[in-house]
């Protein structure tokens, strides 16, 4: 049965002692749509789906949100996904944003955190992009859900202390972090201050490591929801605590994707788990914010930077590479300089030529994601950014502007950490990053005339998959084909390539 005790309960009597579990899920996919067409290609691996949105969805979004499992979580819709389902299954979508609006009716805060925009690895990017993720990231959040978001998930949970102070600055007052990301030992059972610059402050909820690895990995510990509960939730309570009366919270943080699509029926395992099984046996189940509104934190702590949930080396996983992944990884840095290496060029090329036409081409990227998703009109774009407060006058340097606002969105996309996640270049995910990549030098020499195109593909050649020995370029030229005009001209293949490889081309 389902216990019926209420907070207030809780708090007025004195011999209860308040034991809060909160199950937080990061739902999040990356962009699969060619940035040429915007179609997602058929992937064979997800068969008998046309891919694995579709697959996922059918596994995991639509029964959770079907069980009303989103209303009861804390969760996290990235905005790659957010967009594809929107389009795709509005009815699941719309479940998701409504479960934040109940939520806030019922309790007076949001259960929905924002996410960085494009799933960076917040640490390896430069001041601006932080900037720029994080807004963007607000943008998508405000726009889908109608209000402010006050909690932010990083990709990877992937922290520096100046992104967290962009975080604050941007008016996020919560984050989610792995126990190992703070220097010191801490106890998982309640949130921390963690102190920024000028008297900045972000509060920081670190997630029970043993619970949220069980039950990402270890297949026994989700089979039985009454089990769980009576077996593996209360050996992590503060004993202190509980005598003292005092309040605590187990967190367990994970991908939300693992409710089902990762590990089978494990939705089912969270609606008895949140309904019956944690009630059942004493836990109140409560969402991050909630809790904060209860039991503010009164405890400071200092964290590791940079560093991130799934790497132990701070965040090398997606930068030189490290030993998280197997095989030789220094495909990473080559790939992520040539990726950088061309963000530079192309930013040079921003700020030289859309700053003829607008007063702050940085600013003016910030705002940039609700004009080109067409949630706010272009003209109160150029009467906020453009240099004389209005479209330009000549209609080509305002159509050369927005190209190059383009090729920065594509960019953006060209960092999706995924394509440095996993262990080799020869995937799916590092495909997709130099796919974004060449959409942004398709608009830059749209607007310019100005090949990027030559050096990212020299920088390209560094990279080299360790399973099937192709290199960056090989992957490059393997992308679909698009008009010719749309690219520079690509230099024939040099020796060593095959009339195959030439073919594919
Ligand atoms: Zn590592």
């Amino acid at each position: 049965m389902i216990n019926q005790t209420t907070s207030n309960d809780m708090e007025t009597s004195s011999h209860v002692d308040p034991a809060y579990l909160c199950l937080h899920g990061h739902f999040y996919q990356p962009p699969r749509e060619d940035p040429f067409t915007g179609q997602l290609p058929i992937e064979p691996g997800a068969a008998p789906f046309a891919n694995f949105n579709e697959k996922i969805t059918t596994e995991c979004y639509r029964p959770n949100a079907e069980a009303g499992n989103f209303e009861v979580i804390s969760y996290d819709l990235g905005p790659t996904l957010a967009s594809w389902l929107e389009d795709t299954h509005p009815d699941v979508y719309q479940r998701i944003i409504d479960a934040d609006h109940q939520h806030i009716a019922r309790y007076g805060v949001g259960n929905a955190l924002a996410q960085v925009y494009n799933h960076t690895i917040m640490p390896l990017a430069n001041t601006r992009d932080k900037r720029t993720q994080i807004l963007w990231g607000l943008s998508d959040f405000r726009h889908r859900y109608g209000h402010e978001a006050h909690g932010m998930w990083l990709s990877e949970t992937a922290v520096d202390l100046e992104c967290l102070d962009m975080l604050a600055q941007a008016g996020i007052t919560y984050t989610v972090l792995a126990p190992w990301q703070a220097t010191t030992a801490i106890d998982p059972s309640q949130p921390y201050i963690v102190r920024l610059f000028n008297g900045r402050s972000i509060i920081v909820f670190f997630y029970n490591a043993p619970l949220s690895g069980g039950v990402s990995f270890d297949w026994n510990t989700t089979s039985n929801a009454d089990l769980f509960a009576a077996n593996y939730l209360p050996g992590h309570l503060v004993e202190s605590k509980r005598k003292a009366g005092e309040p605590q919270l187990i967190l367990i943080a994970t991908d939300g994707e693992l409710y089902g699509h990762h590990k089978p029926w494990r939705d089912k395992f969270l609606t008895h788990l949140i309904s019956v099984g944690a009630p059942d046996y004493g836990f109140e189940v409560c969402t991050l914010e909630r809790y904060l509104q209860m039991y503010p934190p009164t405890k400071e702590v200092e964290l590791r930077t940079p560093s991130a949930w799934s790497c132990g080396h701070g965040v090398a996983r997606w930068d030189t590479g490290c030993e998280c992944t197997e095989g030789d990884s220094s495909w990473k840095a080559a790939l992520r300089q040539a990726l950088n290496n061309l963000a530079a060029r192309g930013d040079q090329l921003f700020e030289q030529y859309a700053g003829e036409t607008l007063s702050d081409p940085w600013a003016a990227r910030d705002a940039y994601l609700p004009v080109r998703n067409g949630w706010e009109p272009i003209e109160s774009f150029w009467s906020q950014y453009g240099k004389h407060h209005g479209l330009p006058g000549d209609p080509q340097l305002a159509q050369r502007t927005m190209l190059l606002l383009e090729a920065q969105y594509y960019q953006q996309y060209s960092f999706t950490s995924c394509g440095f996640f996993f262990e080799d270049l020869d995937r799916i995910e590092p495909r997709n990053d130099i796919a974004f990549a060449r959409r942004a030098i398709s608009l830059i020499w749209q607007a310019l005339g100005i090949d990027l195109q030559e050096d990212f593909v020299k920088d390209l050649q560094a990279a080299r998959s360790w399973r099937t020995h192709l290199t960056g370029v090989d992957l490059y030229r393997q992308l679909p084909v698009v008009r010719r005009d749309l690219l520079p001209p690509l230099p024939l293949p040099q020796l060593q390539r095959t009339d195959e490889q030439e073919n594919v081309a």
